[in-house]
């Protein structure tokens, strides 16, 4: 820290607080982690400086041959850990990965004729009408994704996001009685809706997902099967999920992100089978810019990482953990999405303790519990103050802590959001008066937690 101390030491500052931070803190965060001493150092290097547009072999740029070594052992690793036919390691991150794996699946599927005429390779040759008509061909494809609320991304065809303007969208949801994925609806809007993509996973759906069902569903509409693994990616690694619950030998194309489950440094990556692999790996320049080798180095260290035994262990634990957390909850009589959860993170509906949220989350922070909002399916809150908190165990799991001490996190979630006034919020959107009053409440809540 010296060394950035002397440039610029509010920089170092921050770094040191950060640290106390993450170490003073339960982080419950369901999509952060703590990557090793050998992945954040395989991340703070030369390899920061040099320049690598292309792939292995191929590159643009002179003197790439250490690049070319850490993206084909990033490459190796994650093809070995993932049993996957192709790996794709250049994605920045997660959403650059699911904008990669859009524009493969539409480069593989859109049957253009300006396309054709021109060949995948010869594209310069495209005169401007093929353009034209290349455009509009691209432009008029749909995609079906999970819903926002129900736990999907934003990136799964959400309409803020580019995937919701990029494709005539549309979202399949839980069934409102269980919570649970409805495959037998989701089969009927396929059969509708009939798109070019489904894209499964999420970002905050406690359960399983059969991709086997998936993978029915999309074959029999037509559809490319894209899995987004980027919260479970570490479930998947560590052999926890698998059979029907791997998304890989299902799905044509998987994307994820390295720093959640998986532990590794911040990033993303593609898994696809062999026929889509020409097409990923044109990512860059298609939507991405040079390659960050740097990470794909830690990417590899990471990967490394995974495939040792006890990598398989500390997947088992986060499941184990996210379950004793769960149970913890509901033995105290709170309210969670689905009853319970088979992966890493639990949602907890927190309108039963009379709060948003917005309101939750800032109680639990003042208490030292970092978590963030979440919308649970059917939010009456709305995406910024919703009615739920998501809660995950993968960085505690990696901290050691084990499935005593979830049940004592539980016993402390319970107690700060039980020691809230009641009846600030019930339903409907806040009113002004409650948002004046989230602050008090926070400060309440801490001070009761302080005399605990
Ligand atoms: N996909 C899913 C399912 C996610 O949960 C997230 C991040 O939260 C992303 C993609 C985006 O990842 P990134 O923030 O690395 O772009």
């Amino acid at each position: 820290l010296d060394v950035i101390r002397d440039v610029e030491p509010r920089v170092a500052d921050a770094i040191g607080a950060e640290v106390e931070d993450q170490r003073s803190s339960l982080k419950l965060i369901a999509s952060e982690n703590y990557a090793s001493p050998a992945v954040l150092l395989a991340m703070g290097n030369w390899f920061s400086d040099k320049y690598a547009e292309g792939t292995v072999g191929r590159r643009f740029y002179a003197g790439c041959r250490n690049v070319d070594t850490v993206e084909s052992l990033a490459a190796e690793h994650a093809r070995e850990l993932f049993g996957a036919e192709h790996a794709y390691v250049q994605p920045h991150s997660g959403i650059d990965a699911n904008l990669v794996a859009f524009w493969s699946v539409l480069s593989q599927r859109v049957e253009s004729p300006a396309l054709e005429k021109a060949g995948v390779r010869q594209v310069n040759e495209l005169t401007d009408a093929d353009w034209a008509a290349l455009r509009a061909d691209f432009g008029n494809q749909r995609m079906l994704g999970m819903s926002l609320d129900a736990g999907g991304h934003l990136t799964h065809g959400f309409r803020p996001n580019i995937s919701g303007k990029m494709f005539d969208q549309r979202s399949y949801g839980t069934d409102p009685a269980t919570g649970l994925l409805d495959y037998d609806a989701l089969r009927e809007t396929a059969r509708d809706f009939r798109p070019l993509i489904i894209v499964a996973g999420y970002s905050a759906y406690p359960r399983l997902v059969n991709f086997r069902i998936m993978r029915e569903i999309a074959d029999e509409v037509g559809a490319t099967l894209m899995v987004d693994m980027a919260h479970f990616a570490g479930l998947v690694a560590g052999k926890v999920l698998t059979g029907d619950f791997d998304p890989v030998p299902h799905a044509q194309i998987v994307t994820t992100t390295t720093h959640k489950s998986l532990r590794g440094p911040r990033g993303g990556m593609v898994l696809c089978q062999s026929e889509l692999a020409e097409h990923v790996d044109r990512g860059c320049p298609m939507v991405l810019g040079g390659p960050l080798p740097h990470v794909m180095a830690a990417k590899a260290v990471a990967f490394a990482e995974a495939r040792r035994a006890d990598f398989c262990d500390y997947a088992q634990r986060v499941v184990d953990n996210a379950r004793a957390l769960a149970d913890g909850l509901l033995r105290r009589g709170a309210k969670l999405v689905t009853g319970g959860t088979d992966n890493h993170l639990v949602l907890l509906d927190v309108t039963g303790y009379g709060l948003t949220g917005r309101q939750a989350e800032a109680a639990l922070l003042e208490s030292g519990i970092v978590t963030n909002r979440n919308s649970v399916p059917g939010d009456p809150n709305g995406a910024w103050y919703t009615s739920g908190v998501r809660l995950g165990t993968p960085a505690l799991t990696t901290r050691g802590l084990g499935t005593a001490e979830m049940d004592e996190i539980a016993a402390l979630i319970d107690t700060v959001l039980g020691s809230a006034q009641p009846g600030l919020t019930s339903g409907g959107k806040p009113s002004k008066a409650q948002h004046v009053l989230e602050e008090g409440v926070a400060l309440r809540v801490a001070a009761r937690a302080a005399e605990l």
